[in-house]
């Protein structure tokens, strides 16, 4: 019998952990992220699954799997796709499952800037009801360096494009990212990229380099360092002092931080930075994760 094929590595957000996915693009189309170590295996080059195939993956797993719910688009970059191509592959989810009610992707903000609030619109009435943005900072500088190919104004206009068309968007900044030389403007303004744009969701990820941190240092001056401990928590605290949202719901609780947040900021930020400050002045109090519990 046939099964779905996927190219491995294999990534989705960890909320998705209980999604049946479906890999229509394999890799990322930028793959220029200084950090990002995704995709670098030569198996990851960025390429697209035939429709065919993936309208046949479609159907042999809705005979597999009938009661699936939710559904993942992966690699990092389905939402390159074009809306026809996107909207041709969501209906066939659709009509091939009957109790599906969401569908996923990761989204570079690029992926939203040529595509209307109107296509957006159709991608939302066939289903895609959450994209996970990769904001990473909202510092123009540390943006430029790190090579991530967007701003702060080009990731806020995708996030209200996204929101007009009424996809729920979840952000991810990464903690640790402006280093001893950059972290306080990132801090400051990747507060303000959020307060713009006011997201759904908000997550945070410690920079972390299973290859080897190399490759992510070339890109910075020679006295860049990156932050131990105890300033990860201090860019943390001055970035949620600096938020200002309405409902938006938090979660710094992916296995590569060392505490773990929840909450809803605004109404929870006081006490989320109560529980920053335990980590900084009393980390024995604080229920920090070890290092050997931290996964990347
Ligand atoms: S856009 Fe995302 S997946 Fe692509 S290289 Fe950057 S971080 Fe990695």
């Amino acid at each position: 019998m046939k099964t779905i094929q996927y190219i491995e590595p294999l990534f989705r957000p960890p909320s998705e952990a209980n999604s049946l996915i479906f890999q229509i693009t394999n890799g990322c189309s930028w793959n220029k992220c200084a950090f990002c170590e995704m995709y670098t295996a030569p198996q990851k080059k960025f390429s697209t699954k035939k429709e065919e195939l993936v309208f046949e993956e479609i159907e042999i797993a809705a005979t597999t799997h009938p009661e699936t719910r939710r559904i993942f688009l992966a690699d990092g970059d389905a939402m390159a796709l074009s809306t026809r191509r996107l909207l041709a592959i969501m209906q066939h989810i659709q009509k091939h499952f009957s109790s599906i009610n969401r569908i996923s992707a990761y989204c570079l903000p690029r992926n939203v800037k040529n595509k209307s609030v109107n296509e957006l619109k159709e991608l939302k009435d066939a289903g895609l009801g959450l994209v996970y943005v990769g904001a990473e900072s909202g510092d123009d500088e540390l943006l430029r360096l790190i090579n991530k190919g967007e701003t702060l104004a080009s990731t806020v206009d995708s996030l209200h494009k996204l929101h007009s068309a009424d996809i729920k968007a979840s952000v991810m900044v990464l903690n640790g990212l402006g280093g001893n030389l950059f972290t306080e403007q990132h801090a400051q303004n990747s507060a303000r990229l959020v307060n713009e744009s006011q997201p759904h969701y908000l997550s945070t990820l410690v920079l972390s380099f299973p290859l080897g941190e190399t490759r992510f240092l070339s890109h910075f001056p020679a006295n860049f360092k990156l932050l131990d401990q105890n300033e990860l928590f201090h860019e943390m605290d001055v970035f949620l002092q600096h938020t200002e949202l309405n409902n938006t719901i938090f979660r710094s609780d992916h296995a590569s931080n060392y505490l773990s947040l929840k909450g809803v900021l605004g109404k929870d930020k006081e006490k989320l930075l109560a529980k920053l400050h335990l980590a900084q002045t009393s980390p024995e109090k604080a229920h920090l994760r070890k290092e050997w519990q931290r996964g990347l």
